[in-house]
């Protein structure tokens, strides 16, 4: 049914899993990519062997000495026409997407926009790697700090944002002077392939092939390889706080550098002087976008009592009318889950929070019908409940109500995870505690804007077991850079800083 965009784009029924200088014949067990609205195979990918993962670390370890010497504009150039080859594959990158994922074609060509929107941002910072002149205590001395390209980069990303995130990381490591290397989702291989095809068509005209490399296979033989590998001085990793736990402690044991972009738990408060009809909108896009599947999707809502029942009255009104059916069909609003076991996990996390005391007030079934499609579901909840401190991805919301703000932020603030918040108010010193010190302890921090559906530019990340990392705006380019600090004697004598004489005559 979708054969002619997958063509298109470059796959075959059976298509190789890595890419070093070109596609490697590779030898590692097949992984089938499955539609989550079908649960029909989509293609099959050979992943890599310990062999291959070698081929492909070496061929970005030899192509990062000569990409490190490029005047950063010129790799510039390379990312923006990166970003041109992604515009005209839109349309189809986006579908596939939406085919590998089940996220809404909407969002699948938004993550598409997101690449190009990435691209664009890098072009513009390869001429704003900046670095600092500090005024030297020492007579005839200036001190100064460089950034320097860092080295081979691990990237390892989620099913979720199985192209954006790749763009976050590449297009700034790319500017910065990085090569990369890729390691996909196991659920969404083909969506990697496709971008690498298209990542190809621009670095073989150069003669660049190898900077931007592939490896596909599983979390425990490509992921567990890349974080105990000394050739990759960082490793960006976006997944599960369990995933990023593990990996954090491998890449520490051998000091090196991880950026993580892990779980959140996400919270909205909702104040009785907010505008609802923004709030209600708001709501259920970060609670039934994507299916629950972002890591900013709301999870928790808190609404302040006075407002609580017409609130609520409404949001399962809402809910009623969401549009559930196959993600490529324009006026569908949700899609499947990725898969069986996240529908299970789904079923398993409802069924504990019933167990808790929660009562389902919308939702809570699994859709009769191929693919894996659940109901969006609001459980009424209270924050002592241990199933709501937990990330379960999936269209769940639980809700609570409270009374005061001070005590609502603290119980906020109370779970593992720091990503995500927002509050919805119209009374200025709510929001202005929202962000204080006293207020979200969360990397992500909104008023009247949902949790979900952050722009490039801001720096992306969270606090606690979210992992700390940031990417895709602000200054976090300097992540993936060495920093060398320089001090330049111009003058004949060797004054020693802090007054420390040591002469020897
Ligand atoms: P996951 O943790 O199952 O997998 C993420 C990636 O890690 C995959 O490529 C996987 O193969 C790899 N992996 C698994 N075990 C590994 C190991 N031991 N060593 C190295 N790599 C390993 O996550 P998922 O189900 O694909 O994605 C959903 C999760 O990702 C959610 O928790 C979500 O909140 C999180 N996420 C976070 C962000 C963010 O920016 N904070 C963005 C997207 C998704």
């Amino acid at each position: 049914m979708f054969t002619d965009v997958l063509s298109r784009l470059g796959l075959s029924e059976i298509n190789p899993g890595a890419f070093a200088r070109d596609w490697l014949k590779c030898h590692g067990p097949e992984l089938v990519s499955l539609n989550p609205a079908t649960g029909q195979p989509l293609g099959k990918v050979v992943t890599a062997t310990h062999d291959e993962y070698e081929t492909v670390i070496r061929t970005a370890s030899e192509s990062f000495l000569k990409w490190r010497l490029l005047p950063p504009p010129q790799r510039g150039e390379i990312i923006r026409q990166i970003g041109m080859s992604l515009r005209q594959h839109k349309a189809d990158l986006g579908l596939l997407v939406t085919l590998e994922t089940g996220k809404i074609l909407t969002e699948g060509q938004g993550e598409v926009q997101e690449m190009i929107d990435m691209c664009d941002y890098a072009v513009g910072l390869s001429r704003q790697l900046f670095g600092l002149t500090m005024a030297s205590e020492r007579p005839s001395h200036r001190m100064f700090e460089q950034w320097h390209p860092l080295g081979p980069v691990g990237i390892i990303t989620a099913f979720n944002f199985p192209v954006a995130v790749w763009a976050w990381n590449a297009a700034v490591a790319g500017v910065c002077g990085d090569s990369c290397v890729w390691k996909p989702s196991s659920n969404t291989p083909l969506t990697a392939i496709a971008v690498q095809q298209i990542t190809n068509q621009v670095l073989k005209q150069h003669d660049l092939n190898g900077c931007f490399t592939l490896c596909i296979g599983s979390g425990s033989t490509i992921g567990q390889w890349l974080a105990e590998d000394r050739r990759l001085p960082l490793i960006s990793a976006t997944g599960s706080c369990h995933m990023g736990r593990r990996l954090a402690q491998t890449v520490a044991g051998r000091l090196g550098r991880s950026l993580l972009e892990l779980g959140g738990n996400n919270g909205i408060i909702v104040t009785e002087t907010a505008n609802l009809e923004l709030a209600l909108r708001a709501v259920t896009f970060a609670a039934v976008g994507t299916a629950g599947q972002r890591c900013t999707s709301l999870r928790r809502l808190f609404l302040q009592q006075s407002i609580a029942d017409e609130f609520l009255e409404r949001l399962v009104a809402i809910y009623g009318q969401i549009r559930i059916g196959n993600p490529w069909d324009a006026n569908v609003l949700l899609g499947p889950l990725i898969s069986e076991q996240a529908v299970a996990d789904m079923l398993h996390a409802m069924a504990t929070a019933e167990g808790q005391g929660g009562k389902v007030l919308t939702g809570g079934h699994r859709l009769n019908r191929p693919g894996n499609f659940v109901e969006p579901t609001i459980i009424r909840a209270t924050s002592g409940m241990s199933i709501v401190r937990e990330e379960t991805f999936a269209p769940i919301l639980y809700v609570m109500t409270y009374e005061d703000l001070d005590q609502v932020i603290q119980i906020h603030n109370s779970v593992d995870q720091g990503l995500s918040s927002a509050i919805f108010t119209d009374r200025l010193m709510d929001a202005e505690k929202f962000l204080s010190p006293a207020g979200s302890d969360c990397g992500i921090a909104n008023v009247n804007i949902g949790t979900s559906g952050a722009e490039i530019g801001g720096a992306f990340g969270g606090e606690k077991e979210t992992g700390g990392g940031r990417e895709a705006g602000s200054d976090s380019w300097k992540a993936y850079m060495r920093r060398q600090t320089c001090t330049i004697n111009y003058g004949s004598d060797l004054p020693l800083a802090q007054g420390v004489t040591f002469d020897v005559n």
